[in-house]
C-alpha cells in the first residue's frame, strides 16, 4: 500500500483527532511493529492502540472511509507473519486487558489478556482455560481466538474454538455486536450484521456438502476459514466460525470462554528411545491409554536441547535418537499414575522400545520433565548467525496413523536435497513442526526453502494432511490455501467478501486478491556493509568484531520478553506500560533499523534515545531471553552514542554525578539532611534537578565509611607475596560469563578487599561496617582499599561512558593490584559486583578488568560458599523476626541463586519469606526522577504487595535502591541481610534500635 509521507501525516493527524488511545506514526514505531515472531517484515503505515471498544469503532470507521487496511495485533507471537501488514496496525494488547467477569464455568475477557495471566486468576477457583499453546506466557486471548490456537494437549482439550461461547466483535464498518449461536434472522438495529449473517447462512447452506467433504483427512486442522461444524440445529455458531479467521473478518473485543476444572491427577513419562521408529511405536502403544499430550523430539533437536539445558543433559542418555514425553491427566493422582505405569510396563518392560524411562507423578517431578521438553524450542533460538532452524513450514499435520510413513518421506526429501532439519512432533495428533537449517541471508538458501516448501507440501497433501495445524496461515501459508482446499477456496473468498468486501481487514491473509509472495517479505537482514561497520559506528563500549550486528540479528522476535508473570523478571518497564516500545524485542528492532540507516549519526538521535531510555539496565532480559540477546548492553551503547553527540539534560547530568553530590552532601550533612525533609527544598530539587519531591531520600552520613575505615585501621593491609593471576578474555559481552567457583584455596587464604560503593560509603556506612565485622568474625582478613571510588553505574546508566570509564580505571588500578597480591574483592552492593564482574569488561579492553572480574564476589555468595564448606560460624543469637527478603534483579543477573534468604534462615527463629516476584521498580536512579515516580511504584507493586503481608515485619535486600523502594512503598524498615547477620552474631546491637525506629515521613533514616 504505497503512501507518501504527506498522506501519512494527514492520516496521523486525523487519527489523533479521533482516537483517545495511542497513535504511533513515527519512523521508529513503524519499525517496531514491522516484525513479529516470524521470519517476515512488513512496514506498516502506523499503529494505534485504541483505549476501548468505542475508540476501536472510531478507528475502523475512519479506516473504512479512507480505504486503509487494518491489521489487528496481539502479542505478535505469530510465526507466520499473520499480524504484519502495510496498513494500520491495531494493537489490542495495551488497553484491552480486563478480565471482565469470572463465573463458575465461564470467564469473560478482553482480547489483550495474556493466557498465563488468565490461568493464574482462574487457578484461584480451581479452574483453567484449557488450550495450551507453548507461548501461553505471552500470547493473548485475541490472538488465540484469531489463530484458533492449541498446544501439546490438543488431543485432550482441542482447539480454542471449542471453548468459546460468545464474543463481542467489531465489523468492517465499525459496528459492534455481541454474537453467539445466531439464528439467521435480523437483530434489531444491526443492519450491517443482519446483512452479513443472512448471506453467511445462505453460503453455508448452499455449500454444506462441499464444506463437509473438502476437508483434510487429519482430525486436526486449523487452516483457512473453519466452516465445518458451524451450523448447529439451524443456528450459526459465529464465534466458532470466526475462530481461526486471523483478523480477516472482524475484530474480537470481548469473549466468553468456557473453563475447565484443574485436575488433580497428572503423571508424565519420558521415554528415551534408540530410534525414531521405536519412538513412534511407543506412541502407538500409548494411544489406547488416552494420553493428554504426546510430544516427540528428534535427534537433532535433542542434541540442541541437551546442550542448552542441564536437565536434558542429565535426563537423556547420549545414545538416545528420539525422546517422547507422554502425559496423562486424570481426576485422581492414582488414575494418572496407573496409566503411566501401564505404559512403562508396555513399552519398556514388554516391548523393550526404550533405552531409559523416567516417570513422574508428583507436581514437581512432572514440571521438571515438562521444563526439559519446553527447553527444546528456545534451544533453537540461541543459534547465532549462519544456518538456523527456520520456522516456515513448521506447522504440518497428517493423519496420525500415517505419521511414521510421512516422516520417512520427509527425511528422504531432506537427504535428497542435502538439507537437515529439526523435528518437534505432537505425535498422537499427527502434527510436525519441521524446521530446516538454512541461512536466509544467502539468496541460494532462500530459493532452497521455497523449493523445499513446495515439495514438502505436495507430500502433505498427498497424505491428506494440512499445511497448518497450529500456528496460522499468515504470509507464510496463505499461498497454499487454494491448493489445499481446491473447490472450497472460492467459498472462502465469498465469505471474505460478505464480511469484508473491501478487503481492508488483515488483507492478504487466508484469501488474497493478489498472489502472495512470502519471500518478498523476508525480514531484512542488516546489509553486509552495515553489519561490517556496525562496530565502527557505535563502539563506545567494548565489542568483539561484528558482535553488535550478530546480537541484533539473533533476536528472532519470539516475544518471550513480553512475559508479565513470575518467576520471570523481564521486563519491568514493559510490565508497567504494556507498550511494544518498552519490550526488549523492540530494542533489538530499534538497533536493526538504526544500523541499517545510511546516516551513521542516526543512532544518536533523540527518538532513538527515547526508546533506549525505556531500558533501565536491570539485565533480566539478558539472562531470560531464550536467544540470550544482550539488550541492556545494546541500550547502554545507544545511550552512550546519544551522550557522545548531545551530552545530558540537567536532571540526567545530576543523576550521572550522584557520587560527587553524595560526597559533597556527606561532608555537609548537617546542612543537607534537614533540607531533604523540607518541602520547599524538595520542590526546588524537583524543579531544578527533576528529582521527585514525593520520593523520600536517604540522609547522608556525616562521616563516610572510607573515613571510618581509615580510623579503624581497616584501610591498612599486609603485603603478601604476589600471586600469579590468569586472566581470561577482557572483551566479554556474554552477559553471563561463568566465573570460577570459589575454591577451598581461595577460602583458605581468607583475604578479602571490601568494595563499598556509593550508598554504603556516603549514606549508610552501617552496612559496610556490618560487612567488615561479619567477615572478620568469620576469620577473614579484611582490607578496605582507601582509594576506591564508587562503581560508576550512575554515569553508565545515563550513557556517560567516559565518566563511567574513569571510575572503572581508578577502581581497576586499585583492585587489580590487590588481586595480584592474592586478595579477593567482595561487594555488598549487587550492582557493584555486576559492574566489576561484567560492565567493566564492556567499558575497558584491559586485562586488569578480566582479573578483577574473575576475583570479585558478592558478599552473600561468599558467606554462603563458606557455609557450604562448613566454615561459616553459626554462633547466632536467635532473632524472632518475620522478614520479607526481596531478591534484586542484579543478584539474579550475577547468574547464581540468591543466597540472602538461605543465609538469613541460619539465624535461629528468623522466619524468612523470599520475595522473588518483580523488580523493585527503583532500578538504581530511575525511580528518583519526577516523571518515573509512579511508574517505579507500579513496577515494584508485586514485590511491595508481598512485603505488606502482615507476617512480614521487616524487609531485607542486598540492593540499596531496592531497600529505598521497600521502605517507601511499605513503610517497613528494610536492611541489608548482612546487618541482620551482624545483629544475630552480637556484633552490632545498634541494628535493633534501627529496626525499632519508625521510618520518617519525609526522609528515609
Ligand atoms: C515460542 C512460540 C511457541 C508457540 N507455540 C504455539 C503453540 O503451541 N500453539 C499455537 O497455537 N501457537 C503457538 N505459537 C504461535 C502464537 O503464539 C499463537 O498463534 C498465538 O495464538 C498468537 O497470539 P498473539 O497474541 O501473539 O497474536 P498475534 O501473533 O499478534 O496475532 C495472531 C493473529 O491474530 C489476529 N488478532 C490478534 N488479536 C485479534 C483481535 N482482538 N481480533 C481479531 N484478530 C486478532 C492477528 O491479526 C493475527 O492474525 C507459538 C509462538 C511462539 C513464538
Ligand atoms: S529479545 Fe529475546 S525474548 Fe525478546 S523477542 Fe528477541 S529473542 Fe525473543
Ligand atoms: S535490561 Fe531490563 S529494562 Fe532493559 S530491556 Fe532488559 S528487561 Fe527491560
Amino acid at each position: 500500500m504505497p503512501i507518501d509521507p504527506t498522506q501519512r501525516e494527514r492520516m496521523r493527524d486525523d487519527l489523533r483527532g479521533i482516537v483517545r488511545g495511542d497513535v504511533l506514526f513515527d519512523e521508529l514505531s513503524r519499525a517496531l511493529y514491522a516484525t513479529d515472531a516470524s521470519i517476515f517484515e512488513v512496514e506498516p503505515l502506523g499503529a494505534v492502540a485504541p483505549l476501548d471498544e468505542e475508540d476501536l469503532q472510531e478507528v475502523v470507521r475512519y479506516c473504512a472511509s479512507q480505504n486503509i487496511p487494518m491489521v489487528p495485533r496481539g502479542a505478535g507471537t505469530g510465526m507466520a507473519g499473520e499480524s504484519l501488514g502495510s496498513g494500520l496496525i491495531i494493537d489490542l494488547t495495551r488497553h484491552f486487558r480486563k478480565i471482565v467477569a469470572i463465573d463458575s464455568e465461564t470467564v469473560r475477557v478482553q482480547p489483550g489478556v495474556v493466557l498465563q495471566n488468565l490461568n493464574a486468576k482462574l487457578a484461584a477457583i480451581g479452574r483453567r482455560f484449557a488450550p495450551d499453546p507453548a507461548s501461553a506466557a505471552t500470547c493473548t486471548i485475541g490472538g488465540m481466538l484469531a489463530t484458533n490456537a492449541s498446544g501439546s494437549r490438543l488431543i485432550r482439550h482441542g482447539y480454542t474454538r471449542e471453548h468459546v461461547d460468545a464474543c463481542r466483535i467489531v465489523l468492517d464498518n465499525g459496528d459492534a455486536v455481541s454474537v453467539g449461536r445466531q439464528p439467521p434472522t435480523a437483530l434489531p438495529n444491526q443492519a450491517r450484521f443482519n446483512d452479513i449473517i443472512v448471506q453467511t447462512n445462505e453460503l453455508l447452506r448452499a455449500h454444506a456438502e462441499l464444506i463437509r467433504t473438502a476437508q483434510p483427512r487429519t482430525p486436526f486442522n486449523r487452516f483457512g476459514y473453519l466452516l465445518d461444524g458451524v451450523v448447529v440445529n439451524g443456528l450459526i455458531d459465529v464465534p466458532r466460525m470466526l475462530a481461526g479467521s486471523e483478523g480477516t473478518l472482524a475484530f474480537f473485543t470481548e469473549a466468553t470462554l468456557r473453563t475447565q476444572p484443574l485436575l488433580e491427577g497428572r503423571a508424565v513419562v519420558l521415554l528415551c528411545c534408540g530410534s525414531l521408529d521405536a519412538a513412534l511405536k511407543a506412541v502407538q502403544l500409548a494411544e489406547p491409554l488416552r494420553p493428554s499430550a504426546c510430544d516427540l523430539l528428534d535427534r537433532r533437536l535433542l542434541s540442541l536441547t541437551r546442550s542448552a539445558s542441564h536437565d536434558a543433559e542429565s535426563l537423556v542418555p547420549n545414545d538416545a535418537e528420539a525422546l517422547v514425553l507422554i502425559e496423562f491427566e486424570a481426576n485422581t493422582p492414582a488414575e494418572a499414575h496407573l496409566s503411566a505405569r501401564t505404559l512403562v510396563d508396555l513399552v519398556h518392560a514388554r516391548e523393550r522400545l526404550t533405552l531409559r524411562v523416567q516417570m513422574a507423578h508428583d507436581p514437581a517431578g512432572a514440571a521438571e520433565l515438562w521444563r526439559m521438553r519446553e527447553s527444546a524450542l528456545p534451544s533453537l533460538y540461541g543459534l547465532g548467525r549462519g544456518a538456523r532452524p527456520v520456522a516456515y513450514v513448521e506447522d504440518i499435520g497428517v493423519p496420525p496413523n500415517l505419521l511414521g510413513q510421512f516422516l520417512t518421506r520427509v527425511q528422504d526429501l531432506l537427504q535428497s536435497r542435502e538439507m537437515t532439519a529439526s523435528f518437534l512432533v505432537h505425535a498422537a495428533a499427527g502434527q510436525a513442526h519441521i524446521r530446516p537449517f538454512l541461512d536466509l541471508s544467502v539468496e541460494a538458501d532462500v530459493r532452497r526453502l521455497e523449493a523445499f516448501a513446495e515439495a514438502l507440501y505436495s507430500i502433505v497433501l498427498e497424505f491428506g494432511g494440512t499445511v497448518s495445524t497450529q500456528h496460522g496461515a499468515g504470509i507464510a501459508r496463505t499461498p497454499w490455501m487454494a491448493r489445499q482446499y481446491g473447490p472450497l477456496y472460492p467459498i472462502f473468498r465469498e465469505l471474505k467478501s460478505i464480511w469484508d468486501p473491501k478487503h481492508l481487514l488483515n488483507p492478504g491473509k487466508i484469501v488474497s486478491l493478489e498472489p502472495v509472495h512470502p519471500m518478498s517479505h523476508l525480514r531484512r537482514r542488516l546489509p553486509a556493509e552495515a553489519a561490517e561497520t556496525a562496530n565502527a559506528r557505535v563502539t563506545l563500549l567494548v565489542w568483539n568484531p561484528s558482535e553488535i550486528s550478530a546480537q541484533v540479528e539473533t533476536c528472532n522476535g519470539c516475544g518471550h520478553c513480553r512475559i508479565e508473570s513470575s518467576p520471570a523478571r523481564m521486563c519491568p518497564l514493559f510490565r508497567v506500560t504494556h507498550a511494544e516500545q518498552a519490550s526488549p524485542r523492540a530494542k533489538a528492532n530499534l538497533l536493526r533499523r538504526v544500523l541499517a540507516d545510511p546516516d551513521p549519526k542516526r543512532v544518536s538521535a533523540a527518538d532513538v534515545r527515547a526508546v533506549a531510555d525505556l531500558c533501565i539496565n536491570c539485565k533480566m532480559c539478558a539472562s531470560e531471553c531464550p536467544a540470550r540477546v544482550n539488550i541492556p548492553k545494546l541500550m547502554l551503547e545507544t545511550k552512550a552514542a546519544h551522550f557522545d553527540e548531545h551530552g545530558l539534560d540537567r536532571s540526567d547530568w545530576v543523576l550521572a554525578r550522584l557520587e560527587g553530590f553524595a560526597r559533597f552532601s556527606s561532608q555537609f550533612s548537617l546542612l543537607v539532611n534537614p533540607l531533604l525533609g523540607n518541602r520547599l527544598a524538595r520542590w526546588l530539587m524537583e524543579k531544578v534537578f527533576g528529582i521527585s519531591r514525593r520520593r523520600r531520600l536517604p540522609p547522608f552520613a556525616w562521616r563516610s565509611f572510607l573515613r571510618i575505615a581509615e580510623e579503624r585501621g581497616w584501610t591498612k593491609r599486609t603485603r603478601p607475596e604476589p600471586v600469579a593471576v590468569q586472566s581470561g578474555s577482557s572483551s566479554g559481552s556474554d552477559p553471563f560469563i561463568e566465573l570460577p567457583p570459589l575454591t577451598a584455596n581461595h577460602l583458605k587464604s581468607k583475604k578479602v578487599a571490601y568494595f563499598a560503593d556509593v550508598f554504603a560509603n556516603y549514606n549508610d556506612p552501617a552496612i559496610a561496617e556490618a560487612a567488615v565485622r561479619v567477615l572478620e568474625h568469620n576469620g577473614f582478613e579484611v582490607h578496605v582499599p582507601p582509594m576506591q571510588w564508587g562503581s560508576g553505574v550512575a554515569p553508565l546508566a545515563q550513557g556517560d561512558v567516559e565518566t563511567a570509564r574513569e571510575y572503572a580505571q581508578q577502581n581497576l588500578r586499585v583492585l587489580a593490584e590487590l588481586v595480584r597480591e592474592g586478595w579477593r574483592i567482595v561487594c555488598s552492593e549487587p550492582t557493584a559486583a555486576l559492574m566489576l564482574t561484567h560492565d567493566y569488561l564492556d567499558l575497558l579492553d584491559d586485562p586488569d578488568a578480566a582479573i578483577v572480574a574473575e576475583s570479585t564476589i558478592e558478599l552473600t555468595e561468599l558467606l554462603w560458599s563458606l557455609h557450604e564448606q562448613g566454615e561459616l560460624r553459626t554462633d547466632f543469637t536467635s532473632l524472632n523476626l518475620g522478614l520479607g527478603h526481596h531478591v534484586p534483579c542484579h543478584i539474579k543477573a550475577l547468574g547464581k541463586p540468591a543466597r540472602g534468604p538461605a543465609l538469613l534462615r541460619l539465624i535461629p527463629q528468623m522466619r524468612v519469606h523470599t520475595i522473588d516476584v518483580s523488580c523493585s521498580g527503583m532500578a538504581g536512579t530511575y525511580g528518583l526522577k519526577r516523571e518515573h515516580y509512579d511508574a517505579s511504584l507500579i513496577a515494584g507493586a508485586p514485590m511491595l504487595e508481598e512485603l505488606r503481608r502482615p507476617r512480614v515485619l521487616f524487609g531485607s535486600s542486598e540492593c540499596s535502591a531496592c531497600r529505598m523502594q521497600m521502605e517507601e512503598g511499605s513503610g517497613k524498615r528494610a536492611l541489608h541481610p548482612v546487618q541482620y547477620l551482624a545483629l544475630a552474631y552480637g556484633l552490632m546491637p545498634e541494628v535493633e534500635r534501627r529496626l525499632r525506629t519508625p521510618i520518617s515521613e519525609s526522609v528515609l533514616t
